[in-house]
């Protein structure tokens, strides 16, 4: 689904990834764990094509299409999703409104009909429910004054609605209570199947006891330096990342 070959990409001039390698097939989940600033969310956000980040070298290939210069819109209409590690708020923008346009603006692109007011509310509310969130979240304006866990909550519930190929999960597990975490968990299980993936991206194992990933990935200074199962899990939790150095 996802093949990134030997990407090098910087920000502001600042070098951060540093020829990452990765391969992601259908039906696989795939961990990244790395230290604060090893790269993670500079990966993520260069899987989504955000254009702050300059690429330099390499290729990211989607279904064995070129998407390293499409652009952010279009490698979402392709089925790429990013759960930000920061959600912002947007305030003005209902939840609703957003949703609706993602998901209609989806649809457009794949040449099916809109979905009317009635069949939206139909399918949100039924996520609503799952997440374990009243259905007047759909009136509050994006993570506008949302908890931690509503927002993540929130992201989770885009995942749901737009239904991608690819999504990547930032941090959505931090800053959860066991509650919230179960849930997110309990969501990003539902989305999965054999025909989509899923990249998160952790520094916790918790999050791992509820969605079992098939391939973890460790990362140091913008490069994956260790790939295996979910033994490195443990590992990183036991002992960081230092031996990793040596
Ligand atoms: P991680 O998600 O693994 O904690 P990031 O990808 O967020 O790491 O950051 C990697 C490095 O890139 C860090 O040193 C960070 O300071 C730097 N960085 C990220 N975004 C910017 C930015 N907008 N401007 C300058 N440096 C940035
Ligand atoms: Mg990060």
């Amino acid at each position: 689904m996802i093949k990134i070959k030997d990407l090098m990409a910087s920000i502001e001039d600042k070098q951060i990834l540093n020829g990452i390698n990765l391969n992601i097939n259908p039906g696989e989940v795939h961990v990244i764990m790395g230290r604060n600033g090893s790269g993670k969310s500079t990966l993520a956000n260069v899987i989504a094509g955000n254009e702050a980040y300059e690429v330099e070298k390499g290729s990211i290939l989607m279904n064995n299409e070129n998407i390293t210069e499409m652009s952010i819109e279009n490698r979402a209409l392709n089925g790429i999703f990013l759960c930000f590690q920061y959600p912002v708020a947007i305030p003005g923008v209902s939840m609703a409104y957003f949703l609706r346009s993602a998901l209609n603006a989806h649809l457009e692109h794949q040449g099916k009909e809109e979905i009317d007011a009635l069949e939206f509310l139909k399918n949100s509310k039924k996520i609503l429910n799952e997440l374990g969130l009243d259905d007047s979240f759909l009136k509050r304006a994006i993570n506008d004054g949302f908890s931690g866990g509503e927002k993540k909550k929130s992201e989770i519930l885009q995942l749901l609605s737009i239904n991608p190929k690819l999504a990547v999960l930032d941090e959505t597990d931090s800053g959860l209570d066991v509650d919230a975490l179960r849930t997110v968990a309990k969501g990003v299980n539902k989305f999965k199947n054999k025909n989509n993936a899923v990249l998160i991206i952790t520094h916790y194992q918790r999050l791992l006891n509820y969605i079992k990933p098939d391939i973890v990935h460790l990362m140091i200074d913008g490069k994956i330096v260790k790939t295996g199962d979910m033994s490195l899990v443990e590992k990183v939790e036991n002992d960081g990342y230092s031996w990793l150095e040596k």
